[in-house]
């Protein structure tokens, strides 16, 4: 497949790597919108979190945690955002999960997740709740 997480994954293609064990590869985002912006990414192939096997959820968080605790220890930003752009419509540009640690400092413009969408339902939530569990 030729997928270019996958080469990263494998070390076919280089990168500023970070962390590394079994399951998965940090590395830093080549085009870095923080001081230590990092992906994380499955060795395996996973389009999404919904494509990923579940014995590989547990893997891959745990090295998001002890990933955003190396950057605390290296860098020591004020806070983190962490994330995944899921589809096109969210933002994905590359088709294998990765998931966004981005470290926050004081005034570096961003904003926190609420500020990714400003669509706001028109329904209350007691019925978004029956849509998705039923009554
Ligand atoms: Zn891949």
């Amino acid at each position: 497949m030729d997928c270019l997480f996958c080469k990263i994954g494998s070390g076919e293609i280089s990168s500023e790597v970070i962390y590394e064990d079994d399951h998965v590869l940090a590395f830093l985002d080549v085009h870095p919108i923080s001081l230590g912006h990092t992906l994380i990414i499955p060795k395996i192939h996973a389009e999404n979190i919904l494509d990923l096997p579940e014995e590989s959820v547990g893997p891959v968080f745990s090295a998001v945690r002890k990933v955003t605790g190396i950057l605390k220890e290296s860098i020591n930003p004020q806070g983190f955002t962490i994330g995944i752009n899921h589809g096109r419509m969210s933002g994905q540009a590359i088709d294998h999960l990765h998931i966004h640690i981005i470290p926050r400092f004081e005034g570096d413009k961003g904003g926190s997740l609420h500020s990714v969408v400003k669509n706001p339902p028109k329904e209350p939530v007691s019925v978004t709740r029956e849509r998705i569990v039923g009554r």
